[in-house]
């Protein structure tokens, strides 16, 4: 028999995953309104289970080892994260975040995805311990909580050494899946592309290819792939 939470978790998929199919976005400012409200709602599920099940997370301002992981997003939170970008950042701020984006996007070139994951590289958009862009960060940011700061700590000062000790909470974990993941995929019957890119991938293309709106719109993949990025 299936646990309750878990039942609940399914219900809260299915209803993302409809609401998302429904919308025929006509325009990229909708898409980006739309995914800031699941983000909304992934964060008071979230906020629910943690309360209910009284689980202890180790996240805490400052502490950003999952911020030197490679991340992986899809094309609407990268769209709402370039405006965040281009609203919020001032020109030289702009400036400078994409040169860093730039200097990571060379260093991960060299990477194969598996490399990546724990070469310790901090994500473009980190500074002084913390995110730049917290308002605008993607689901795949919002959604991760750790439950022990050992083993983040462990994995990024041995990159080498296999991932032991608990890390996730499980129940936390399925209830941000059940908001992003059912969002995504209502996208995807919706016809819209939900492929996952890499965090400076997707941003950078963004940020600079004027297209990636029409294509996007259009149910193709609308970042396009520069040099080896
Ligand atoms: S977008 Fe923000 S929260 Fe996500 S990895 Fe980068 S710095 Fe960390």
């Amino acid at each position: 028999m299936r646990n309750p939470v878990t039942t609940e978790l399914h219900a809260t998929f299915d209803t993302e995953r409809r609401m998302a199919r429904a919308q025929h976005p006509p325009d990229l400012a909708k898409v980006r309104t739309q995914t800031v409200h699941m983000y909304g709602r992934l964060e008071a599920l979230q906020e629910q289970v943690i309360a209910d099940t009284g689980v202890a997370l180790a996240c805490a301002k400052g502490c950003s080892y999952c911020c030197h992981l490679r991340v992986e997003i899809r094309a609407h939170d990268a769209f709402v994260l370039a405006h965040h970008l281009r609203t919020q950042f001032s020109l030289g701020q702009q400036a400078a975040a994409l040169a860093r984006i730039e200097a990571n996007l060379h260093r991960i070139a060299e990477l194969t995805p598996e490399q990546h994951v724990r070469a310790g590289i901090p994500c473009a958009l980190l500074e002084d311990g913390a995110c730049s862009a917290y308002a605008g960060r993607p689901a795949t940011c919002r959604k991760y909580y750790s439950v022990s700061v050992d083993t983040c700590r462990n994995a990024y000062n041995d990159t080498a050494a296999p991932l032991t000790g608990e890390i996730q909470d499980e129940t936390v974990r399925l209830a941000g899946n059940a908001v992003a993941l059912g969002y995504a995929k209502g996208l995807e019957d919706a016809g819209y592309d939900t492929t996952l890119y890499e965090l400076h991938f997707a941003l950078h293309a963004a940020l600079t290819q004027p297209k990636a709106d029409k294509r996007y719109r259009q149910g193709k993949r609308p970042f396009v792939a520069v040099q080896n990025w």
